[in-house]
């Protein structure tokens, strides 16, 4: 595809050159697992991550995030996963950023050790905390920014020069951002990671991940993720496709509404602080300015309260905005951390990551802003008596 066209233009159309065998202006769905080989060089077969359909939507990530290549996987951990077991061996170090999702921090826990393979978490998000954590033997940096769920920001630029010194390999997973907006790659990072799970498939109906990177860099992916099978059937391929057809569209709404609702909580004084980077309070908000072209839609909240209690009346008090895990889906879904993705951890350890029992985390969706404000203002006045104000 031309590289002047603007992101908008490649939702819609990246990967459609890709079809030549018929005029349709969608690309049809090819469900086979078995193609005929005598007329071609190339074996194709799903496993081999090669089908058009897959092909059509690495083509369209390629343009969004100004990758080479790339390659889709039936998860978010599986792309995660294999990147990272392509690329480590015996004895290498991996240097990530605290706050992991939570399925990337399991998988570390469980799987690093036995394979001999070492890591550590940089202290902060500052760059002289990555800087003080890198080993001789350190082969990858890896991080995430925003981060979930208090959406700390990470200076991508400062961490792919530092990384570039010691020839170290740098992955981000972009899945809060999406490629709308942030593009690590022209920051420098060699890989970006989506769970396309939440904002690329978008409509929480579907299961998907992706890398994109250099053409170098996926040929070593590649080999492994032929043996670990972790491909996408052509019927999530067709979804995946629609979806991307609205990204930018609906991104720009939840950049929108995000945004707004975070103006909004910021004034009640049923809550203590809000966490989203388009605020001008929030910490990294200059870094994220320049590193950003829109905030994204997830943000954080905390209710002046920490009664667990208090924070389940606020929860069965909203209307349509549901408390639901995941995110990035244009319904607005809201989570309490403390009680889903952080309940493992020992109070003290919630403590220390910063998860209090009155956080709150909000995917915000394409909904009317207006009729978000209003779902939320009934569920404050719910507890508003209770927690001491008027
Ligand atoms: C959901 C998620 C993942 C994992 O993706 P799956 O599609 O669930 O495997 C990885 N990273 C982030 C930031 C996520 O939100």
């Amino acid at each position: 595809m031309e590289e002047n066209l603007s992101q908008e233009t490649l939702c819609v159309h990246a990967g459609g050159e890709l079809i030549t065998s018929s005029q349709s202006v969608v690309t049809p769905v090819f469900p086979a697992s078995s193609y005929k080989y005598r007329e071609t060089t190339e074996n194709t077969y799903p496993r081999y991550f090669n089908t058009i359909n897959q092909k059509v939507i690495v083509e369209k990530l390629c343009a969004l995030e100004g990758g080479q290549d790339g390659l889709i996987f039936s998860s978010g951990m599986a792309a995660i996963s294999t990147t990272l077991f392509a690329l480590l061996q015996q004895g290498d170090h991996v240097l990530f950023c605290k706050g992991l999702y939570g399925g990337t921090y399991h998988l570390v826990m469980s799987e690093f050790e036995k394979r001999g393979i070492y890591y550590t978490f940089a202290a902060d998000n500052s760059e002289e905390s990555f800087s003080a954590g890198i080993t001789p033997k350190t082969k990858v940096i890896y991080i995430e920014t925003p981060s979930n769920p208090l959406l700390e920001i990470l200076d991508i630029q400062a961490i792919s020069r530092l990384a570039k010194q010691h020839q170290i390999i740098t992955i981000i997973d972009n899945t809060f951002a999406s490629p709308i907006n942030q593009n690590p790659i022209s920051l420098g990072f060699d890989i970006v990671i989506h769970s396309g799970t939440k904002y690329l498939g978008g409509h929480s109906d579907l299961c998907f991940g992706a890398v994109v990177t250099s053409t170098a860099l996926k040929e070593q992916i590649y080999e492994l993720a032929i043996n670990y099978g972790g491909s996408l059937n052509a019927f999530d391929c067709y979804l995946i496709e629609r979806s991307l057809k609205t990204l930018a569209l609906r991104m720009e709404r939840h950049n929108e509404n995000a945004l707004i609702l975070a103006n909004f909580l910021q004034q009640l004084p049923e809550v203590q602080e809000v966490y989203y980077p388009g605020l001008i309070s929030h910490p990294g908000h200059e870094i994220a300015k320049a590193q950003m072209r829109g905030f994204g839609g997830m943000l954080s909240f905390e209710l002046a309260t920490q009664s667990l209690t208090q924070t389940d009346v606020f929860l069965d008090s909203l209307r349509f905005i549901q408390p639901a895990m995941s995110l990035g889906g244009v319904e607005s879904l809201i989570c309490s951390p403390a009680t889903t993705s952080h309940v493992k951890l020992s109070p003290q350890e919630r403590q220390e990551a910063g998860i209090s029992d009155g956080l709150l985390r909000l995917s915000v969706g394409i909904e009317n802003a207006q009729d978000l404000i209003n779902d939320l203002k009934t569920a404050f006045r719910s507890i508003s008596a209770t927690i001491g104000v008027k």
